[in-house]
């Protein structure tokens, strides 16, 4: 089975180039647009990782790592921020939130996915022996 990772992205350019990149490795990629739509798929999603922006309408993506941290059943998905804010102690405010890992905008291409790979649960990968 293909690990899905559920991507919470109100920015069009960076769906597309995180679905592509994570497309190409072998995983299954699901969406939300917004804060809200995210929170409300990851029950049914069930992801082996969420990778969430920051800077997103209405909500952003502390507001959206604190309310899964609350709910015993998506306590234990790992989450990525993922962030254009380059300002000192945004790492911290991201792991306080309930964020474990984090990673900066402009991704890059060639070391986003293995960056992503540090924070899933290690098991084996699909098609390794
Ligand atoms: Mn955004």
């Amino acid at each position: 089975m293909k690990r899905s990772i559920l991507l919470i992205e109100d920015n069009e350019q960076n769906r597309y180039l995180v679905t592509y990149l994570l497309t190409q490795s072998g995983y299954s990629v699901v969406s939300a647009t917004s804060g809200p739509l995210g929170i409300q798929m990851v029950g049914t999603v069930n992801p082996d990782l969420i990778l969430l922006d920051i800077q997103l309408p209405e909500m952003d993506g502390y507001a959206v790592a604190r309310a899964l941290r609350q709910d015993s059943h998506l306590r234990r998905i790992p989450i990525v921020a993922v962030t254009s804010y380059a300002m000192v102690g945004d790492r911290e405010k991201a792991i306080a939130a309930g964020c474990d890992g984090y990673i900066e905008k402009p991704i890059d291409p060639q070391t986003f996915v293995s960056e992503i790979e540090r924070f899933l649960p290690a098991i084996r990968k699909e098609g390794t022996p």
